[in-house]
């Protein structure tokens, strides 16, 4: 795949400040201040209750399992703990907003100062993390027809995380690796399931473009909910190109919010940005101050897992695999858990890795299935790679076993065994026929004697037709130089 190269490097003397807003949907049996089940894809309005309908004169109770996760986040992302952190009522207006304010942490959030460590093109980067705050969702307006929207309670109240970066990212490809890892990073550590489809992982990207030699930043441009990696990059690139080209006319940038159009490839206009609205934030008079005990800090940190760039260099070091393949073995804790099962049986972590990459996965893709759906099992691609090294079958062989396994979850000893698929090897009866062969095509014979070499791929074919693929083609390559 060629890519065109990026305007950055097209025009060295401009740089990009970008910064980066992630709402987390955090996957608690309940919602954040009330009992309601926390559940995506219900009928609407059937998970709500007076707390997340705002009824008059209830009250918020705060989920400690949703504090739990907000510390998850933050030790996972190198952040400090508060020990007293508050809430604070957001004030604006909105049909799926019934409180007409959202509770969140303004002023003293749970988490801050922390940071995630990216890697570009082998070069790495510290990214600070300025800081994580808790904070509810909002119900969901549907709009049905041109004239008819509907509101739909079921995500209000919703527990999240806010995480803010400062403003150290400076091209597309950084913003990209920062959100991987971070999307990585909040699966691995349990608290989200983080579909960007559904919504449970949403960025908000803040950029903006100045000549390096300038003092000043430029003028900001905010790009809301844009819901794949791939799109985030794109549009990032786009909106620098888009900045350079306006400021090397000499022209100005509004401050404004866009969207990412997919169709067109391009940013579009959304809605012009005034001056920061006034919120009026102010401290939630119906919660309590949040004060979280350091024991219980100590405790929940003994639960975070080994992180994915942990993982990554752990697999580097120790099955000697490239770290583009690692990166990819390390996405999920379950893909990196097969590999290491499957590895742990055969000893063969770089034709686990190469059958992962190639086959498993294209096999999954192909057929929209998830790992745990999938009939293939670490011990059963372990075993077909031991028949593969045992030379049982060929590789060519292996990769119609390899399919018949992933169809039938059958093992592949099985099938090798049913389908009669074990490769000829040096036997008499290989022996022979390669000698007929030989004997009975004297014109191919002489043609290779004769210098050329390509007719020796006449032969190997003609062994692989007569035994159905299943021939070693090492032992053919040995007995036609016996008989050429
Ligand atoms: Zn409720
Ligand atoms: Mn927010």
């Amino acid at each position: 795949m060629t890519r065109k190269a990026s305007a950055l490097s097209r025009y060295p003397e401009y740089e990009a400040t970008i910064g980066i807003e992630v709402h987390v949907q955090l996957k608690t049996e309940s919602k954040i201040f009330c009992s309601c089940p926390n559940k995506f894809g219900e009928q609407p309005n059937t998970n709500i209750c007076p707390v997340c309908t705002a009824s008059p004169g209830v009250l918020p109770v705060l989920n400690k399992k949703a504090v739990e996760y907000a510390i998850k986040a933050g030790l996972a992302t190198n952040c400090s703990i508060a020990k007293i952190s508050e809430f604070s009522r957001k004030h604006y207006t909105y049909p799926d907003l019934p409180k007409n304010y959202q509770i969140t942490q303004a002023d003293k959030p749970i988490c801050e100062n922390g940071f995630i460590e990216i890697n570009v093109g082998g070069v790495s980067k510290k990214i600070r993390i300025q800081r994580i705050h808790m904070e509810e969702d909002a119900g969901k307006n549907i709009h049905a027809t041109d004239t008819e929207s509907f509101v739909d309670l079921n995500r209000a109240g919703t527990p999240l995380v806010e995480i803010v970066t400062h403003p150290d990212i400076s091209s597309a490809d950084e913003a990209r690796d920062y959100l991987m890892q971070l999307h990585a990073i909040v699966q691995y550590v349990g608290i989200s399931d983080a579909n960007m489809e559904e919504g449970s992982f949403r960025a908000d990207v803040n950029i903006s473009v100045k000549k390096r030699d300038s003092e000043k930043l430029g003028t900001r441009v905010e790009m809301k909910n844009i819901n794949s990696f791939k799109f985030i990059g794109q549009a990032i690139e786009y909106e620098i190109e888009r900045h350079i080209g306006i400021l090397d006319d000499g022209g100005k940038i509004t401050q404004e919010t866009r969207l990412w159009n997919t169709k067109d490839q391009k940013t579009v206009f959304m809605r012009s940005k005034e001056d920061a609205v006034d919120y009026r934030y102010f401290t939630d008079p119906d919660l309590p101050l949040l004060i979280i005990d350091e024991d219980w800090v100590s405790r929940i940190a003994k639960t975070i897992p080994e992180l994915p760039h942990q993982k990554i260099a752990r697999f580097v070091k120790e099955y000697g695999i490239l770290a583009y393949d690692a990166e990819i073995l390390a996405e999920t804790i379950e893909l990196g858990n097969f590999f290491e099962n499957a590895v742990k049986r055969c000893n063969e972590p770089k034709q686990v890795s190469n059958w992962m990459l190639r086959n498993l996965l294209g096999y999954l893709k192909e057929h929209k299935l998830s790992l745990s759906e999938c009939k293939v099992k670490p011990d059963m691609l372990a075993e077909l790679i031991e028949e593969i090294v045992k030379d049982v079958i060929n590789s060519k062989t292996a990769q119609d076993v390899f399919n018949e396994m992933a169809e039938t979850g059958k093992y592949p000893s099985i099938i090798i065994q049913e389908k009669d698929l074990r490769q000829v090897g040096a036997s008499d009866e290989l022996d022979a026929l390669v000698k007929k062969l030989v004997d009975t095509n004297p014109d191919v014979a002489n043609n290779y004697r004769a210098g050329n070499e390509r007719m020796l791929g006449f032969f190997v074919g003609q062994v692989m037709k007569q035994t159905g693929g299943k021939a070693n083609p090492t032992v053919i390559q040995q007995l036609l130089k016996k008989y050429l």
